[in-house]
């Protein structure tokens, strides 16, 4: 079934089985921090790391990466499992970094022991300013030797409820000179007094990213610990923590067994948004946007609500690829995907978002009849539903035009025109208010064209879609526009809400759609013909239909 071809983190891995390396096993983990929803930069991520697992008959664990009490919870956790799922990937366990807090602990004693790690009671401004910089070495700190009783007791005393947080750190001891910055005595433990989402207040100092991040791998027989570009400075200090590991363990004679290689690819930039999880955090906190599933949010749940579908985000995905550079894509390909794949899935259905009243003024009043419509061309298991003609109609205002140019294939007096599933009518004329807008429209129609018989066989130009005015339901139909007004708002100097789309919001609240989508459901992917996808939206209730527009048919939005 999988078609594209391999990335160069595949012939990585597949390096690594032609050497024999950790005796052939392939072990992956998809590491969310539970502190917000996932995007669709996490997608890519999942995709890469169950890809590979799935390809090499292996198994993608996740791990919560919950070293950070101060952003974390549950509601975030279960929200990460269900978009996985969504996106169609099955993990084979869940850990959770939290689960290792014990081991860790004990390990950074014996790194204390092996004088490999010192408390540090200086400020964080003073740790900064003595780093040094890439070619100039750093200050050593004046707590740098200082002897492994007190290094023992004061670590114990940071994980106290009486310890203040930013007094004391725990660092290790490596080289205050290596020109790669992370070995300058980076930073293990720091003090967090916030009760944690697992382990409540059973601990008050917190192990840091590049002393968990490694080692959980390690602990869990992670093989390959695929992860993005800005981590290439760290994967040393990755190896390093994993060798003093082995060393612990009794294992440093084979240090290349059971060995978490670390792999990095770009990150997903796209477009027109932002996917730094503290800005998101911000655009739901200030209700810049609503919820962390509003429809314009880069978010897993707002693209689902908005009407994305898991394949087409994950074709996206495959489509663009893996790289060693940064890059920034196109939105508009992501569009273009989730066009494709809906045109296979989606129900077509009638609509009508800025209605006029089209009157047939030869039908007969009260008469109506059940046309029949094909539910998707592109499937005919899909079959058919019925849409109900009668004598009045709405079809979109913008289809008549009362003088219109030669080359103007819908309604204007003179003409026939195609009424979809129904009749040809010809245009007889129109109706205006005081201010000359038009308040309905009158056509006639050919009783012999109805669709389907031999009568309809005739050339016309355009086809109209239309509702029965008294058998359809009002609906709200929400359409987006970018979320933001610039392509690349997070390479800008203003603050980046200053450069948020005005509007990327605009709600039509007089619509009418065919009484059938009265049966249909957040999760079904819908046609409205002509116009674009859909789905419906959670917020609707009884009564009160809401739509979202997912994507336009076409490619229309220009800068
Ligand atoms: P932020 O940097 O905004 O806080 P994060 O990367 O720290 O986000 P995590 O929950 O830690 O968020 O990410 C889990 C995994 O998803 C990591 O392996 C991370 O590299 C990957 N990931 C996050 N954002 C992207 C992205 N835009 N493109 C590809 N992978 C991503
Ligand atoms: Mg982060
Ligand atoms: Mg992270």
């Amino acid at each position: 079934e999988e078609k594209r071809s391999l990335s160069f983190v595949e012939q990585l891995v597949e390096e690594d089985l032609a050497e024999g390396k950790n005796g052939g096993r392939i072990q992956t983990r998809f590491p969310p921090e539970p502190n917000g929803y996932l995007h669709i930069g996490h997608a890519k991520a999942i995709c890469m790391d169950f890809g590979v697992a799935e390809h090499y008959k292996g198994v993608c664990n996740l791990r919560f990466d919950d070293t950070n009490p101060s952003k974390e919870n549950t509601e975030y956790v279960e929200n990460i499992l269900n978009d996985i799922s969504w996106l169609g990937f099955r993990w084979g366990s869940i850990y959770y970094a939290s689960d290792y807090f014990e081991k860790l602990w004990d390990f950074a004693v014996w790194m204390i022991k092996k004088g490999l790690a010192y408390v540090d009671e200086q400020t964080s401004e003073e740790i900064a300013a003595q780093k040094g910089t890439p070619t100039t070495p750093g200050t050593a700190s004046p707590y740098r030797d200082r002897p492994v009783e007190e290094n023992l007791a004061l670590f114990n005393k940071m994980n106290t409820a009486e310890a203040a947080e930013g007094s004391m750190v725990l660092r290790a001891k490596l080289d205050m000179a290596n020109p790669n910055m992370h070995f300058r005595d980076p930073i293990m433990y720091r003090i967090i007094q916030i009760p944690h989402h697992r382990t409540g207040t059973k601990w008050h100092c917190y192990p840091m990213y590049d002393f968990a991040h490694g080692q959980s791998d390690y602990f869990e027989g992670v093989t390959h610990s695929i992860c993005t570009l800005e981590f290439v400075p760290h994967r040393p200090l990755y190896d390093r923590f994993v060798d003093f590991l082995k060393e612990y363990d009794g294992t440093a004679d084979n240090l290349h067994d059971n060995r978490p290689r670390q792999i990095e690819f770009n990150r997903l930039n796209l477009t027109y948004t932002v996917m730094s999880k503290r800005k998101l955090h911000t655009l739901v906190d200030e209700h810049l946007v609503n919820g962390w599933d509003d429809p314009r949010m880069p978010t897993l749940c707002g693209m689902r609500r908005r009407g994305y579908s898991p394949e087409s985000i994950r074709n996206f995905i495959d489509s663009i690829g893996y790289t060693k550079f940064d890059a920034l894509n196109d939105v508009a390909l992501l569009e273009a995907s989730v066009r494709e794949d809906l045109n296979r899935k989606a129900t077509r259905v009638s609509a009508v978002l800025d209605p006029v009243k089209l009157v047939i003024t030869n039908y007969p009043d009260g008469q109506t009849e059940e046309m029949e419509a094909v539910n998707n061309p592109e499937n005919e298991a899909d079959g058919t539903h019925t849409i109900t003609f009668s004598k009045n109609l709405w079809i979109e205002r913008a289809d008549f035009m009362e003088e219109a140019p030669r080359k103007f294939f819908r309604m204007t007096p003179g003409k026939e025109v195609r009424l979809k599933n129904a009749y040809i009518v010809k245009c007889t004329g129109c109706t205006k208010d005081a201010e000359g807008n038009i308040t309905e429209i009158r056509a006639e129609y050919d009783a012999d064209s109805k669709s389907g018989m031999p009568g309809a066989d005739r050339k016309v130009k355009g086809t109209l879609h239309w509702v029965s005015a008294d058998h359809c339901l009002k609906a709200e139909v929400r359409e987006y526009d970018r979320l933001f007004s610039i392509e690349n708002p997070s390479a800008d100097e203003r603050d980046f809400r200053e450069l948020l789309n005005p509007e990327s919001l605009t709600v039509r609240t007089d619509c009418y759609v065919e009484r059938y989508l009265a049966e249909k459901k957040p999760g079904d992917y819908l046609q409205f013909q002509r116009t674009g996808y859909f789905m419906l939206d959670p917020d609707t209730t009884e009564g009160h239909l809401v739509f979202n527009k997912t994507v336009g048919l076409k490619d229309t939005w220009a800068k």
